[in-house]
């Protein structure tokens, strides 16, 4: 991928200052070593973009000064995390200066007394879990990357994951952040608050901008009690529709659950053999993975016998309940694994994120098949469907030419995000616009809305070098 440029590029001049910063191990100029943090997982190889210089900074102090150099040269800058990323959000396209969180991993603190933790933007975000499992505590606000993911690239953008139904996404757990601003001054926004509505919530501006308004270097985030008690089902449905259709009536039945997801066949068994399991739905064609959890053992199981006999009466060819935590686990470990599947075993793929109203999520399956069946694209979809958010998988059948696939995607995207929003839909509930969906963001939102967007953008980066070419053009 090769993009215009108005920025200058680095010098050795430049290197030598970085170095002077950070030391010669925080500075990556060998193309070798660069190369990982030229790609995310949607963007790849001949799609991604190589750095100039990657840098690894120690604490928020070298990052500012790595910043005010930046817009001192001129020079744009692409925060990075795990590069897990869905959306190419990571991925430098114009080249100049990557800065990687990855040193930035410590716990700084577990404040019991308070329910929060603090650690570096670069922590793993299961290392979260880890740590404070033994005191009785939980951080829900963890996507299905949670294995390798870093909390800052959630926070970047506001991601959400399997239990976001009951629990909300990473937003709602936020407290306060440590943030580089695009001009190199380091601030502190939040804290340990409960309320907090002293001027404008600008820690909420930076959940989700995807770093275009910030390196995030350091965060707090709450905890909540660990559920004592866990009760699943799995309930296998005939047809795709068949178990879509249930979705919005579990939803209204008086049982939230902290899991509602949707798994069809086909992503269901990628997701098994991924990971070697020999799991699979049998005759069903799709199946909704449904848990509850809370205080007490007779209180969930209550729930999912509930709503089990609610599948069962609607049409469900068999609803097993997942009687010990390892069925659990193995059945979540196939449905964590269905991205990576298809990102693994697909070379060409295309994988979207759109949400809508819970009510209208049993109309998204027939749009989404008509989008990619009437150009002849394959279709799989898996999704948290309780909270409106469905994840399509478009992929390219064997016998299509790249050029035919590059030719026709687009008209199916175009199809399926005009569809969403007619739907009261988003393009994006959770994966984010990034590089990707740029395009696609001005056709869906309102003239006003994106014009309050880019003034927020040239107030804070006025030399628009903070994650250029991502979200929005300015
Ligand atoms: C198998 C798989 C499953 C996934 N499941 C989910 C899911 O359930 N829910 C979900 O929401 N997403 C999911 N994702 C997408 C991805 O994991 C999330 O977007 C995640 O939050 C990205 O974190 P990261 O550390 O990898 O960030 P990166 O990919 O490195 O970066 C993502 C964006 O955040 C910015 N950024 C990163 N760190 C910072 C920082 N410290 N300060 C400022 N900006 C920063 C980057 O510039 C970029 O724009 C999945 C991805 C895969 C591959």
């Amino acid at each position: 991928m090769h993009m215009t440029t108005k920025y200058n590029p680095i010098t050795p001049r430049i290197v030598d200052e970085l170095i002077a910063i950070l030391g010669p191990t925080g500075v990556l100029v060998d193309p070798e070593a660069m190369e990982p943090y030229s790609r995310d997982e949607e963007m790849k190889n001949e799609h991604g973009h190589m750095p100039e210089v990657v840098v690894k900074p120690a604490n928020a102090r070298e990052t500012a000064e790595v910043v005010k150099l930046a817009n001192r040269e001129l020079i744009p800058i692409t925060p990075r995390g795990a590069g897990s990323g869905l959306c190419g959000g990571a991925v430098p396209i114009f080249g100049g200066i990557v800065i990687s969180l990855e040193k930035m991993n410590a716990i700084i603190e577990i404040d019991a007394a308070n329910l929060t933790f603090t650690a570096g933007a670069g922590i793993v975000t299961n290392e979260i879990n880890h740590a404070v499992r033994d005191l009785g505590l939980f951080y829900a606000g963890y996507p299905m990357s949670v294995e390798s993911c870093y909390l800052g690239g959630n926070i970047a953008t506001d991601a959400g994951g399997g239990k976001a139904v009951k629990y909300g996404v990473t937003r709602r757990y936020v407290l306060g952040l440590e943030l580089v601003t695009p001009l190199g001054e380091i601030v502190q926004l939040g804290g340990k608050l409960a309320k907090d509505v002293a001027g404008y919530d600008l820690k909420q501006l930076i959940i989700g901008a995807e770093g275009t308004l910030g390196i995030i270097t350091q965060a707090t985030v709450r905890l909540v009690p660990l559920p004592k008690a866990r009760s699943a089902i799995l309930a296998l449905f005939p047809t795709p529709q068949a178990a879509i259709d249930m979705v919005p009536r579990i939803m209204t039945s008086g049982n939230i659950p902290a899991s509602l997801e949707y798994i069809d066949r086909r992503s269901f068994d990628e997701g098994s053999r991924f990971v070697g399991d020999n799991l699979s739905c049998g005759e069903a064609e799709a199946v909704l993975l449904i848990e509850f959890d809370g205080a007490t053992q007779e209180g969930v199981d209550a729930q999912a016998e509930a709503v089990g006999d609610l599948c069962m009466g609607s049409g469900a060819i068999e609803v097993y309940v997942a009687d010990n935590f390892t069925t659990l686990d193995r059945v979540w470990n196939i449905r964590r694994n269905v991205a990576d599947a298809f990102l693994a075993n697909y070379a060409v793929n295309c994988l979207e994120d759109i949400v809508v109203p819970v009510s209208m999520i049993p109309l998204t399956i027939p749009m989404i098949e008509q989008a990619a069946g009437s150009r002849n694209l394959e279709s799989t979809l898996v999704g948290h469907a309780g909270d409106g958010n469905m994840h399509a998988i478009l992929l390219k059948k064997n016998e299509m030419s790249l050029e035919e696939w590059n030719r026709v995607l687009p008209q199916a995207l175009e199809e399926i995000y005009r569809k969403t929003t007619e739907l009261g839909g988003k393009i994006t509930g959770e994966h984010g616009i990034g590089f990707k969906r740029k395009e696609a963001l001005v056709k869906v939102t309102q003239p006003v809305e994106m014009e309050l967007m880019r003034s927020i953008k040239r107030a804070w980066d006025p030399n628009h070098i903070m994650n250029p070419g991502k979200v929005l053009d300015v």
